[in-house]
């Protein structure tokens, strides 16, 4: 027998063993019917949930969940046979992972990793993966014999966009040397077990589970997701033992390659398992091999410029300058000129620098031309400042328009930042990013608080106020067109967001403007135009060019559906959205509820739960994912009778978009503070007392029709 299946085995073999004596020794202490899961999932134990459908809720699942394990491992001489054993390395580990969730509270509040990764968190990565913003997953394992070369490869990592989870004692190698570490920073400490490394496994596995439709016990279909669209791979740092290789060949009979840094010679499974020694070639020789390209932006700025520092948070201890709308006038703009009166890559600043001022004025006032430039692509340009102000290391920025709150860094200060770096990232950004209709720009920035007041006053608040009240007349009825977006493909293949004025895509980052300026950068991309054209029902928003383009662009697997119900043909859902709507059965009305909030509603399902019900690409008459923004549209779920069917969302949800909302019920139905008529959590969670509360209050949803 091979080195390599005789170790796979071995290790195999060893885990399963383990797996078998945990759960006895489990049941013993808490007898078969305890319960036990990882928290905040609706995928049970996903690993044996995804391969197998079997749903673990107690212990005594697992008794038979060991024994499946086991017959994975057969011994053979044979490749695959020895991967598949691998996944049942996979599945062990799951195990032991989830017994420590047996005996209640946090197994991990100890351990500098995070442990198991919560479904909402899979579904805020959706969209940052499909855009590329997330170029890929890396899975760093091990104990490097240098520390600074594995924290050099995170570095590296981090400065690429990548997502990167740590496993074993990389950890405190890369904390001590200075590796930024979090989910905001895209570099994710998992914990020290070399089990704990099933719980990026299972992120890839859920994945299939929200995204990609993958039906549970389809353990084919399930690797081929993995394999196909889950741009993920393995760094070893330091010796491997025979657990470690059996969890490798896990990774690979998921798609993922493995790259070791010891030598393998002829052991070496080619696209599959390599040897890099030199650990100045394991980024490069990773990304190749899991096919990953990268875009580089070079920035004349003195500070790191990459998508991982979008999250860093610079506390005032840290902070050098601040420009804020509180104590200085602020404002940011962006204006489409003519040619002529532009000149590219003019650069002009007005006021003091960083080191001639803590606090400081701040207007960013850019100026674009081109000939395909139009008015409307200016908020869309306008809106990137967040994100690109972000992405240089030892920045923070908030807010937008004239509320705008910009944090310095010391560290970014010493290294040289300045404020013209501004400038040259806003600069290089706008080029890059929009060459399609940007010709020529040229930034100013003006940190003098009087000349900026007199710019935000003059200049910026009535453009603000003309783009506000365009925006507010563009509605489905004043447009000739709408656009389909298929972005999420890439994870959800039978999914298509179709993109209205009035109902921007689910994931929330996309607006009708942002579908018409990804149109005009890149025709053949994934927002296309649909004509409105062949009214088939008004009610519910049905058109004949609406059927016929979602039907192409899900390739024939969704034949209809509708703009503004959720019962009849309803937009299908990715698995990215920001909120989902749901059926509440005993008070014939509608909850909403946002990803973030983690507790029960009045349907008797989490967030979790309820999001599992829809996704995939899949249509779900009564369950629909949707953006934040949507809930206070006129055209919320129009067909069942809208906002007025909404009875229960949780109060952060609600007191973000109340102000809207109650706006919105007031032009629709003539109802002053509507919000007081929605429940949430801190008046119940459960449907009977919903009922009775809405009774209490009077609900307009009572005096409706009944849904079915
Ligand atoms: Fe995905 Fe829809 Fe958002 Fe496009 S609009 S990125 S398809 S969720
Ligand atoms: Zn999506």
């Amino acid at each position: 027998m091979s080195v390599l299946t005789d170790l796979i085995y071995g290790g195999s073999n060893a885990v399963a063993g383990l797996t078998e004596g945990a759960v006895k020794d489990a049941i013993a202490k808490y007898g078969p019917d305890h319960p036990v899961a990882f928290p905040d999932t609706a995928y049970y134990f996903p690993t044996i949930y995804a391969a197998t459908g079997v749903k673990v809720k107690t212990l005594g699942d697992l008794p038979a969940c060991v024994e499946v394990l086991k017959s994975l491992i057969t011994g053979q001489e044979d490749l695959g046979q020895a991967l598949n054993a691998g996944l049942a390395t996979a599945v062990g580990a799951e195990i032991i992972e989830g017994l420590k969730w047996a005996a209640g509270g946090d197994p991990y509040a100890q351990d500098s990793g995070i442990g198991f990764v919560p479904d909402p968190v899979i579904r805020s990565l959706g969209v940052p993966l499909v855009t590329g913003d997330i170029p890929g997953v890396a899975v760093v394992l091990g104990k490097a014999e240098d520390p600074a070369d594995v924290v050099k490869v995170v570095k590296d990592y981090q400065s690429k966009g990548l997502l990167t989870f740590l496993v074993g004692d990389v950890i405190e190698q890369c904390l001590e040397g200075g590796v930024k570490a979090g989910l905001e920073y895209r570099v994710v400490p998992l914990g020290h077990d070399v089990t704990s490394v099933i719980h990026v496994v299972t992120v890839a596995i859920r994945a299939a589970l929200i995204f990609g439709n993958v039906q549970p016990g389809d353990l084919a279909g399930l690797l081929e997701y993995t394999k196909k669209r889950v741009p993920a791979f393995v760094n070893t740092f330091g010796p491997i033992d025979a657990v470690v290789v059996s969890a490798g060949a896990g990774a690979i009979a998921l798609g993922f390659p493995v790259v070791v840094d010891i030598d393998l010679g002829s052991e070496q499974v080619p696209g599959a398992l390599e040897s890099v020694c030199d650990h100045s070639q394991t980024v490069a020789k990773s990304l190749e091999l899991r096919e990953i390209k990268i875009k580089v932006t070079e920035l004349p700025i003195p500070v790191a410029f990459a998508a991982a520092f979008e999250g860093e948070i610079i506390r005032k201890a840290d902070m050098h300058n601040e420009c804020w709308s509180s104590k200085n006038p602020t404002a940011e703009l962006v204006v489409m000129r003519e040619l002529s009166e532009v000149e590219d890559h003019k650069i002009t600043i007005i006021g003091p620098d960083l080191d001639q001022a803590k606090d400081l004025a701040l207007v960013t006032f850019v100026e674009v031309a081109g000939k395909k430039m139009q008015v409307d692509f200016e908020s869309v340009i306008e809106r990137k400042f967040h994100a690109w102000f972000n992405y240089m290391e030892g920045v923070m920025h908030t807010g937008q328009r004239n509320q705008v709150r910009v944090r310095v860094s010391n560290a970014a200060f010493d290294a040289g930042l300045r404020i013209r770096d501004f400038a040259e990232v806003l600069y290089v950004m706008v080029k890059n990013e929009f060459d399609a209709v940007v010709d020529k720009c040229q930034v100013t920035i003006i940190t003098d608080p009087a000349q900026a007041e007199t710019f935000r006053d003059q200049m910026a608040m009535p453009r603000y106020t003309q783009r506000d009240d365009r925006l507010a007349s563009m509605t489905d009825e004043s447009v000739d067109r709408y656009y389909t977006c298929i972005l999420c493909q890439s994870f959800a293949p039978a999914h298509c967001c179709v993109v209205t004025p009035e109902r921007l895509g689910l994931c929330g980052a996309v607006s009708w403007l942002d579908a018409k300026a990804t149109n005009e950068l890149d025709p053949n991309g994934p927002c296309q135009p649909i004509f409105k054209e062949g009214c088939i029902d008004e009610r519910t928003g049905r058109f004949e060019s609406v059927d016929k383009m979602v039907k192409e662009a899900t390739h024939g697997a969704v034949e209809k559906v509708t703009l503004y119900s959720i019962l009849e043909d309803p937009m299908t859902s990715c698995g990215c959205f920001e909120c989902i709507c749901g059926i509440e059965p005993m008070s014939n009305g509608f909850i909403v509820v946002n990803r973030e909030y983690k507790g029960m509603t009045p349907a008797g399902m989490t967030f979790g739960e309820l999001a599992s019900c829809t996704g995939g690409g899949v249509q779900t008459p009564g369950y629909m994912g949707h953006g934040r923004h949507f809930i206070s549209s006129k055209k919320f779920i129009a067909a069942e009778g809208g906002i007025e069917r909404i009875v229960w969302m949780p109060k952060e949800l609600k007191d973000d978009v109340g102000e809207r909302l109650n706006a919105t019920a007031q032009a629709l139905y003539g109802i002053e503070n509507f919000t007081d008529y929605v429940a949430d959590e801190t008046i119940t969670t459960d449907c009977e007392e919903l009922l009775n509360w809405l009774t209490e209050k009077g609900h307009p949803v009572l005096a409706m029709e009944p849904l079915m």
